[in-house]
């Protein structure tokens, strides 16, 4: 079924074929879209991104760098997509970053003031930067999926500022959604369980994380991160046209249970 044939969206936050952004672009593609890629600049990052989609089928991606904290790479990377492609249908907001050394168990009241400002910048004030660009290219409406985790509703052990930057940015998703909805677009996030990411290894006390779900979710099991992608497809396409301001959790069942 290509229901997402005839659309283009531009995804943020591939760093490697284990990134969920990797995951999304790769059903998204598989259902039809064009899909455009923004990655962190540097030869290293290129490379990988590059490598990523060589591999996965995709070696003809259009790909441009830009950091989602300096302004003047957003106003670059949006004039190129509409220069390139004259609209966008989706954006996918699968971008993190928080320093390492505060995402372990028991250093959360050790945040300092700016770490806690660059894991808010970084990883949800550029959803705001991101979609205010891209409203002008979705001139047939649109869909704008950012990626959050259950730590945003209950304190994770070691999530720490992570935690309280997703409960932001579910929040963020909700506020654009409301703004943008008369225009035709949808903001969603979409919560998903522990994957073995990058990102994920920077968490303190991942394995247990992943070791806690497998025992006590409805599915006991943790989740492929291709079930991410498939869900993504829903919240992309028509499928889910009457959905947004919606956090929808692909996590095995984890977060409707007490544990
Ligand atoms: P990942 O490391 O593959 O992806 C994170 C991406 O963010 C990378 O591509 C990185 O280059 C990019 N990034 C970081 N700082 C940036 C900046 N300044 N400018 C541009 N890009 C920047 O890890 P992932 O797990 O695929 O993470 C994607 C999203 O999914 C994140 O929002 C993460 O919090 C979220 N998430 C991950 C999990 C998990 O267990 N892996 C679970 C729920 C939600």
């Amino acid at each position: 079924m290509d229901c997402l044939a005839n659309k283009t969206g531009l995804v943020f936050g591939v760093a490697n074929e284990r990134s969920i952004g990797w995951h999304i672009a790769r059903n998204a593609a598989a259902h039809g879209a064009t899909c455009a890629f923004a990655y962190l600049p540097g030869e290293k990052m290129e490379r990988r991104v590059r490598k990523a989609l060589d591999d996965g089928g995709l070696p003809d991606a259009w790909i441009f760098p830009c950091d989602v904290a300096r302004d003047e790479d957003l106003d670059r990377l949006f004039i190129a997509v509409g220069e390139r492609f004259g609209r966008l249908d989706f954006l996918v907001h699968s971008v993190a970053y928080a320093d390492r050394e505060y995402l372990q168990e028991g250093r959360f009241a050790d945040t300092p003031r700016d770490v806690f400002s660059q894991a808010l910048d970084i990883s949800v004030y550029s959803l705001i930067a991101t979609a205010r660009r891209a409203r002008p290219l979705m001139t047939h409406g649109g869909s704008i999926l950012t990626l959050s985790y259950y730590g945003a509703e209950k304190a994770a052990p070691g999530y720490n500022v992570m935690g309280v930057a997703k409960a932001a940015l579910e929040s963020t998703a909700r506020y654009l959604a409301t703004e943008l909805g008369p225009f035709g677009i949808r903001v969603n996030s979409l919560s998903a369980g522990p994957c073995r990411t990058l990102s994920a290894m920077a968490v303190g006390g991942i394995d247990q994380i992943l070791d806690r779900v497998e025992a006590t979710a409805p599915l006991r099991r943790n989740i492929e991160t291709d079930e991410v992608g498939k869900a993504a497809v829903y919240l992309l396409s028509d499928l889910s046209s009457g959905v947004t301001g919606e956090t929808h959790h692909v996590d095995a069942g984890y977060s409707s249970i007490v544990t």
